[in-house]
């Protein structure tokens, strides 16, 4: 799994069919990141087990 977050956000998003997905201008890690938050959006998916 990979860990998205557009450069000047503190938003980590982590479902690629995230409809706030970065696709340009952003850090990419894949490990679980340390700091900022989580989007709800991709929370919300995952725990409705639609995150792809
Ligand atoms: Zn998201």
């Amino acid at each position: 799994m990979s860990y998205r977050k557009r450069n000047g956000s503190d938003t980590w998003h982590f479902c690629r069919n995230c409809t706030n997905w970065p696709t340009s201008g952003y850090t990419e890690r894949t490990s679980k990141p340390t700091s900022g938050e989580l989007c709800d959006q991709c929370k919300a998916k995952k725990r409705n087990a639609n995150c792809r």
